[in-house]
């Protein structure tokens, strides 16, 4: 079983020709609403390629956090510990997109930032006997902690991301995660080390490993990742195919859920052949348009992948 401790976000997204200015009221031509938030993309990016998958997270009292809730049902995923709260909205994210592709946009965290120990402690038993769990920065940065240290004491694989990424990330996160997943800015906000090439990654990487973690993936958008581990300290560049990327919103969260299903499911696959499959789902995802929307299903992928 995956399982992940993390966010929902209600994505409310406006198309304009442009963004407005302070004070300005502008006509936009579409308005969609759609499923984000990080944890629960890696989440259901897992569950549709089949892997069994429970969601800890928290969502308001309101129609929004109702329906974040159907979304999970729908994708086969646990909702047991997915709770409800009055004290807060569930996490939104307004997002106003122009014609070039420019967004703006204001997250409010909402029901997600109060997500506890006391929630953490009722789903103990889950996270206790999970094959893999993901852990994320959109909750409260100690809650996060918690999860993954309870994960990893029990011998759970512990896979984080540490996204968004904080500068100053509690030193426990490196020696509590069995795989560190990050991309090209949060490896650059993480050591100072400015991303642009594998062989960047490849440096970032060594200086994570110092830090502790076992194994780090840096993902380097088309160029696919660079993996790293302290059984084998040189960098190896796993490429991702070519493809004709529509829009690439939501390609890591893909990733990151691919990564656990394969890890989940198939425990004695190599790492790098893990990365290669998970680079290949991100790839698919990265065709089509939306975050959850782009994600693939099982049913839809070559069966030689499974
Ligand atoms: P994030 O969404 O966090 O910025 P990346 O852009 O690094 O993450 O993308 C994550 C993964 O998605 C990559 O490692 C790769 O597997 C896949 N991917 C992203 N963009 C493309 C692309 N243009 N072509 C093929 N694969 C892609």
């Amino acid at each position: 079983e995956v399982v992940v401790v993390g966010s929902c976000m209600t994505d409310l997204v406006s198309l304009t020709t442009r963004l407005p200015k302070a004070g300005e009221t502008i006509h936009g031509h579409k308005f969609f609403i759609g499923f984000g938030g990080k944890g629960a993309n890696q989440c259901i990016q897992a569950a549709r390629l089949g892997a069994k998958t429970l969601m800890i997270c928290k969502v308001g009292k309101d129609s929004f956090g109702n329906d974040y809730i159907e979304n999970f049902k729908r994708n086969g995923i646990s909702t047991d510990f997915v709770g409800q709260t009055e004290d807060a909205a569930t996490g939104a994210a307004s997002i106003i997109v122009n014609s070039e592709g420019q967004n703006v946009i204001v997250i409010v965290a909402g029901a997600n930032l109060l997500l506890d120990s006391e929630d953490l402690k009722r789903a103990a038993n889950a996270i206790c006997k999970a094959k893999v769990i993901i852990c994320q920065l959109e909750i409260t940065p100690a809650i996060s902690l918690e999860a993954l240290k309870m994960a990893y004491s029990n011998g759970v694989k512990t896979l984080f991301n540490p996204a968004p990424a904080h500068a100053e990330l509690d030193p426990q996160f490196y020696t509590h995660s069995d795989i560190f997943c990050c991309n090209e800015s949060e490896a650059e906000i993480l050591t100072g080390i400015p991303v642009g090439s594998p062989e960047d990654a490849g440096k970032v990487g060594l200086v994570l490993l110092e830090r502790g973690c076992k194994l780090v993936i840096v993902t380097l958008g088309a160029e696919g990742c660079v993996m790293i581990s302290v059984d084998e300290p040189i960098p190896k560049h796993v490429p991702a195919g070519k493809v004709r990327a529509v829009d690439t919103t939501g390609a890591g969260d893909s990733f990151v859920g691919a990564l656990a299903f394969f890890m989940a499911c198939y425990p004695n696959l190599s790492m790098e052949e893990v990365i290669r499959k998970s680079n290949f789902i991100a790839s698919v995802s990265v065709q089509a348009s939306g975050t959850q929307s782009s994600y693939p299903y099982r049913k839809d992928l070559p069966q030689d992948l499974f």
